[in-house]
């Protein structure tokens, strides 16, 4: 059975190179025809790991293509996300697996609600890349693959596909815990460091300002029943921060280099769902308030 990987950014090259060099199939969906001509015009996708530049002639097309979809690998950023799959919905058979690698929170309910059919599958990756030119991929970070889905179903046969591919990966009957975790360090994480225009490690100079926003984060977890991902937060948003000192943050890298950042997705959806629940988040607000100006200065969009 083919793997569609739409989106050929890092995560996507990251993924359709691993399968192909397993000698799995793999179609890529670009963008627009435009994109398509650009990607035949050389030599497919190259993946860089430990130095090495590895190339792979995988067969691209774009969504208007006729062929049916069985398992799509969504691998664009949270805002493209619904866009992206209103395009290639129609090309969905009724037994399609749907693998959603989006950042934050929101976009995988809005998608799972377009194509209820689909066995919507959410993954939360700790893997990095990214890309050093159009169609190749630095694989910059190891790191592990969580998969799961909201049906609490059992785990589909085609993970063998990963293992082969020799992607890191774990089935997880509830993911949302990890998924929500994730959303709370990346809150009281990335944000600071934009407004700040500092690399992790100088948020211990801003420890006051972290504890308050993990003490709020924690309310937002309790309050959306997600006990466990508020367990232990600040010991582990302290740990990252030691761990990762000397790092920018993706957000902070995204600010940098001009590119929309996923803000509505990650601390504009712990915004929404305290609103949503009543529970006081002033710190939390007021972060997301001046990290919109701060985006709006620069030209940025801040949804
Ligand atoms: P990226 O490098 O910006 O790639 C996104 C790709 O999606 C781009 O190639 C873009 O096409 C493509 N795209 C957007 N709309 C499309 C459409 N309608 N049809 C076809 N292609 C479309 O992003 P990324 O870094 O791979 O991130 C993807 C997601 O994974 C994000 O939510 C991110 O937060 C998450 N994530 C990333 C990493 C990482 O290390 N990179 C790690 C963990 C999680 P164009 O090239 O034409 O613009």
């Amino acid at each position: 059975m083919c793997w569609h990987v739409l989106g050929a950014g890092s995560l996507g090259i990251l993924w359709a190179t691993r399968l192909a060099r397993a000698g799995l199939p793999v179609r890529l969906i670009l963008r627009d025809e435009a994109r398509l001509a650009a990607y035949n015009a050389q030599a497919g996708l190259a993946l860089i790991e430990n130095g090495e530049r590895q190339r792979f002639a995988i067969p691209a097309q774009t969504a208007s293509a006729g062929e049916p979809i069985e398992r799509l690998l969504l691998a664009c950023k949270a805002y493209d996300a619904e866009r992206a799959v209103a395009a290639v919905a129609h090309r969905l058979t009724d037994k399609a697996d749907v693998l959603l690698l989006q950042n934050g929170l929101g976009s995988q309910d809005a998608v799972a609600a377009m194509i209820p059919d689909a066995r919507c599958i959410f993954v939360s990756s700790t893997e990095g890349a990214y890309r050093d030119e159009d169609w190749s991929a630095v694989f910059a970070g190891q790191g592990f693959n969580w998969l799961g889905d909201t049906q609490h179903g059992a785990s589909p046969a085609w993970l063998d596909d990963l293992r082969q591919a020799g992607i890191p990966h774990q089935w997880t009957a509830d993911l949302s815990e990890r998924l929500w975790r994730k959303l709370a360090l990346n809150c009281a994480i990335n944000p600071l460091t934009v407004l700040h225009q500092c690399r992790n490690g100088e948020l211990q100079a801003h420890a006051e300002e972290v504890t308050a926003l993990c003490v709020e984060l924690g309310h937002v977890l309790h309050g959306c029943g997600q006990p466990g991902a508020a367990e232990g937060l600040l010991d582990q948003v302290q740990q990252v921060i030691a761990a990762t000192a000397g790092n920018y943050s993706s957000m902070y890298q995204d600010v940098a280099q001009g590119r929309r950042t996923e803000i509505r997705y990650l601390l504009g959806h712990a915004c929404a769902t305290a609103a949503a629940l009543d529970c006081p988040a002033p710190m939390l607000n007021q972060l997301r308030l001046r990290l919109i100006e701060h985006l709006n200065a620069r030209g940025l969009p801040s949804d």
